[in-house]
């Protein structure tokens, strides 16, 4: 299986962005004894290994240029459910998709989900991706109840809160360095419905969105934001916070819980979802994204209001309404950048973002805010706080002035106290990394991954470029 004598094929890997790529060697394991096979293999070549999922993670997570790039999302087996206590046993390829598929005639659904339903929950528990509800029922560590962690050397360590708590601590967010997920037990949620009592709101400026945030989170299950980040003067950060609650027992008069019945619509305001994709690559300037966010503006601000039922799947899932909104960032792609910042400080800093990304002419063309709460994990990027999530585009005329404002922010978000989102990073240095999350947590991890890793096998671009490396 796998002998040393094989040539492995190679091939361009990117981030979801499109905004930097690498060739690597790559293989694709079946189950354990296949990862375990590529591990020897790795070791026998001298070659650093990078595990990946689904790449959906923006920038350079799950690149290892002149490596080897262990693609896990043919390790897609559930190996175990229990339909009473809602616990799954998971190989690291199962998708957040598969994982509503399977479960939900059960009556269960992830707890926390991203926008997208495509990530593997072995990409998820190593950035500990949270969702709408993160202020609420936290990241996806919390929903994790322990795990098996194969080491380059072959060694398997078992890690829960209780044995190796360590490890399971600094693995889930640990962006894949402290082994590789080779099986992960979650607990899932019990529904009642398969449908979210949904409310669409307005807000005029960013002072509305924070004190709408600080209204709602307290009655919601869910409170997500979008900000129109082109304007300026005094409707800075106006935008269309949404709010939305499970529906309890017996308020859904007729439970349906055939996951077919929750597919995506195929239209968009009776609009094709493929056409969608070319209309926005026409808007994909600066002009034309301010037009864009103008007329979401207006359409938040005087269109209908009120209450609506909506299923889980389209109200957690809008960017996969449109599968090729990336592609009209081509060809140089795009980066996303998520700043976490303390809450004290989170609106003068995101007041900060949007006024000098304007002033540079640099603007975001996708605003989204949400509200966040501290956990437990050594390296994650939760606080007590707000998180703005940013996509620009990277053109051959902006690179320099964006790079130089991203870098700029990072100073301001490290002086406000925050973090960064390893998922939706391709910009940070290593001292923004130092500053976020101090020399002692970053000690705790190396320690670990002297452990699990002393010859510094395990290697991403990501890692490498936070000054992770050696
Ligand atoms: C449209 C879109 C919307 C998104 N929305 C959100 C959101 O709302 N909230 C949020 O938190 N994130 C969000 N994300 C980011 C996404 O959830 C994360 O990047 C997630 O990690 C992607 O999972 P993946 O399977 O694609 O992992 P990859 O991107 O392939 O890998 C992510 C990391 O996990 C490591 N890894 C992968 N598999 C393993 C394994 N078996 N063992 C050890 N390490 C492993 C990789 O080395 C890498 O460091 C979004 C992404 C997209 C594209």
């Amino acid at each position: 299986m796998l002998p040393a004598s094989t040539v492995l094929p190679r091939k361009v890997f990117d981030g979801f962005g499109y905004a930097s790529c690498s060739v690597s060697v790559f293989t694709e394991p079946k189950n354990g004894e296949e990862l375990a096979a590529s591990f020897r293999y790795a070791r026998e070549h001298g070659l650093t290994i990078a595990m990946r999922g689904s790449g959906r993670s923006y920038g350079d997570a799950a690149m290892n240029g002149g490596g080897l790039v262990v693609d896990t999302r043919s390790m897609r087996k559930v190996l175990a459910w229990n339909p009473d206590t809602g616990i799954a046993d998971l190989e690291p390829g199962v998708t957040i998709e598969q994982m509503w598929r399977t479960f939900l005639k059960d009556g269960y659904w992830p707890a926390v989900v991203p926008g997208t339903m495509f990530p593997t929950i072995g990409g998820i528990a190593s950035m500990n991706v949270h969702g709408k509800n993160c202020f609420k029922v936290g990241p996806w560590g919390d929903h994790i109840l322990e795990g098996e962690l194969v080491a380059p050397d072959g060694q398997v360590y078992l890690v829960n809160r209780d044995e190796n708590a360590d490890l399971f601590n600094a693995a889930i967010g640990g962006f894949g360095m402290l082994g590789a997920w080779r099986r992960i037990r979650v607990k899932l949620k019990r529904l009642h419905s398969t449908k979210l009592r949904v409310k669409g709101h307005y807000a005029a400026n960013l002072r509305e969105q924070f004190q709408w945030f600080e209204e709602y989170t307290q009655k919601s299950d869910y409170c997500v934001s979008w900000l129109d980040c082109t304007v300026g003067g005094a409707a800075l950060g106006r935008g269309e916070p949404h709010s939305a609650n499970y529906l309890h027992e017996g308020e859904d008069p007729s439970p349906d819980f055939e996951p077919a019945h929750q597919d995506l619509p195929g239209h968009i305001m009776g609009v094709p979802k493929a056409l969608v994709g070319t209309l926005l690559a026409k808007f994909n300037t600066n002009w034309g994204m301010r037009f864009v966010n103008f007329a979401k503006s207006t359409v938040a601000r005087f269109g209908p209001k009120g209450e609506y039922d909506q299923g889980l799947v389209a109200f957690n899932f809008l960017l996969d309404y449109v599968p090729t909104f990336r592609d009209a960032y081509r060809p140089h792609g795009f980066v996303q950048y998520q700043p976490f910042v303390p809450k004290e400080n989170a609106e003068e800093v995101f007041r900060n973002i949007l006024r000098l990304t304007q002033a540079r002419d640099v603007p975001s063309y996708l605003g989204v805010m949400k509200r966040h709460r501290p956990d437990a994990y050594l390296l994650s990027h939760g606080l007590d706080g707000y998180s703005l999530a940013l996509d620009f585009p990277i053109t051959p005329s902006n690179r320099a002035t964006l790079t130089k404002t991203l870098h700029e922010i990072s100073d301001m978000v490290c002086e406000a106290g925050g973090r960064f989102y390893p998922a939706k990073d391709g910009m940070i240095r290593p001292d923004h990394v130092q500053r976020a999350w101090g020399q002692e947590r970053l000690a705790r991890f190396d320690t670990l991954r002297k452990m699990v890793d002393p010859d510094r096998l395990l290697r991403t671009e990501l890692a490498a470029r936070w000054g992770l490396e050696g």
